[in-house]
């Protein structure tokens, strides 16, 4: 590992300032992803800003629905009883993701920013433009398997690889952030990026921008919601696919509807057509392979993910039949 500073941030302005004015430094929390990047030699901060003793770990109901502080810990999040009752959807989400250990571990703040899984990004023997902008996209002719078929580019065709991030952006959630110019608050849906002409940019934050909460508003689907992630072993692995599915019913009529999947993008992939086509219709099978249909317009596969073209609308149907049987 190579040698850089350990600043411990007491203040949430001090570790701004200390991250905005150095382009090596990072934010750490959890740790549980950076570190890894950091030991293989992917990720070089010259300066990492510990904030940890920030006060960011609450969670609580206000007038617009659910705070979530940053620094609040994945499993802490998913167990927590407003969560439950409130936003049932982020627990399951939650609680899908990676391991007891490293739910334990790692923030929601983390949660979102945490990297690819792209084989090719964790091998420094291989072009990547996401850890080199320039060296080229390992994964184009490689194996890609694990890739995406919404919204790549040629120079990168990674997945975002969070499920958390996939029961947000269907929750209308809102990102809050501080940093060197003030506080904003950002649109879940347009925290990530797509990949475009620069995948070395995951998100749309600023330099020093520290988010400092998230915001889910209250809402109808308190019931009939499922996260559905298909994987290769039963725990502790990233999604092939994966689809959030929250549906207010009245009786079996479709008043409203979340969408999202995972697995398949640079950034968790909202579904907002298909949740427009369910709108008035019987919550049925049928419908829901409809829905399906529309979600996966515009889809396109590589060598080796064209499966992903058959697993995601099936995964979709099938969140979608367990949300209504809720
Ligand atoms: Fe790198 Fe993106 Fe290509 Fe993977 S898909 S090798 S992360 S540029």
């Amino acid at each position: 590992m190579n040698q850089f500073q350990y600043v411990r941030a007491t203040k949430q302005q001090a570790a701004i300032e200390a991250v905005a004015k150095d382009a090596n430094a990072k934010f750490i929390a959890g740790g549980t992803n950076l570190v890894d990047l950091m030991k293989r030699g992917i990720m070089t901060p010259q300066k990492i800003v510990d904030i940890n003793r920030l006060p960011l770990a609450k969670i609580e109901h206000q007038a617009n629905g659910l705070l979530i502080g940053a620094l609040a810990l994945n499993s802490a999040v998913a167990d927590h009883q407003l969560v439950r009752e409130r936003q049932p959807l982020l627990a399951l989400a939650l609680n899908a993701g990676a391991s007891a250990q490293l739910r334990n571990m790692a923030t929601v703040g983390g949660n979102m920013l945490q990297r690819t899984r792209c084989s090719y990004f964790y091998d420094l023997a291989m072009p990547c433009n996401k850890r080199e902008p320039g060296t080229g996209c390992g994964a184009l002719e490689g194996v890609n398997r694990m890739h995406a078929i919404f919204g790549a580019s040629d120079k990168c065709i990674a997945v975002h690889p969070s499920d958390m991030s996939v029961a947000l952006v269907a929750l209308d959630a809102t990102v809050l952030v501080s940093g060197p110019q003030g506080d904003r608050r950002i649109a879940f849906a347009d925290l990530h990026r797509l990949p475009g002409d620069t995948p070395e940019k995951d998100t749309n934050l600023a330099p020093g921008e520290l988010i400092t909460a998230v915001e889910v508003p209250d809402g109808p689907f308190t019931k009939h919601v499922h996260y559905q992630k298909v994987r290769e072993r039963a725990s502790y692995a990233f999604a092939l696919v994966s689809a959030a599915a929250a549906l207010d019913l009245d009786g079996t009529t479709i008043k409203a509807a979340r969408l999202a999947m995972g697995g398949v993008a640079h950034k968790p992939w909202r579904l907002t057509a298909a949740e427009q086509f369910l709108v008035g219709k019987p919550a049925t099978e049928e419908t829901f392979r409809q829905a399906a249909t529309v979600a996966m317009q515009g889809a396109k596969a590589f060598k080796y993910n064209a499966y992903k073209l058959r697993l995601a609308p099936n995964t979709l149907v099938q969140a979608l039949k367990t949300a209504t049987a809720a």
